[in-house]
């Protein structure tokens, strides 16, 4: 377990904690699905806006 994510995984991370406090576990498996497909986190800032075709 890496903390030395972006911010927008960060963000996602405390969203889908306070989901599964709540018991919004469709929210959770959301989060998760979105953390996953940010594997490059910091590294696509150099891309701005160009990460995917
Ligand atoms: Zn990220």
């Amino acid at each position: 377990m890496s903390d030395t994510q972006c911010a927008e995984c960060a963000q996602l991370e405390r969203e889908r904690d306070t989901a599964r406090g709540v018991g919004d576990f469709s929210r959770v498996t959301d989060c998760d699905v979105l953390l996953k497909r940010h594997p490059e986190h910091g590294a696509l800032s150099a891309a701005d806006g160009r990460g995917q075709e």
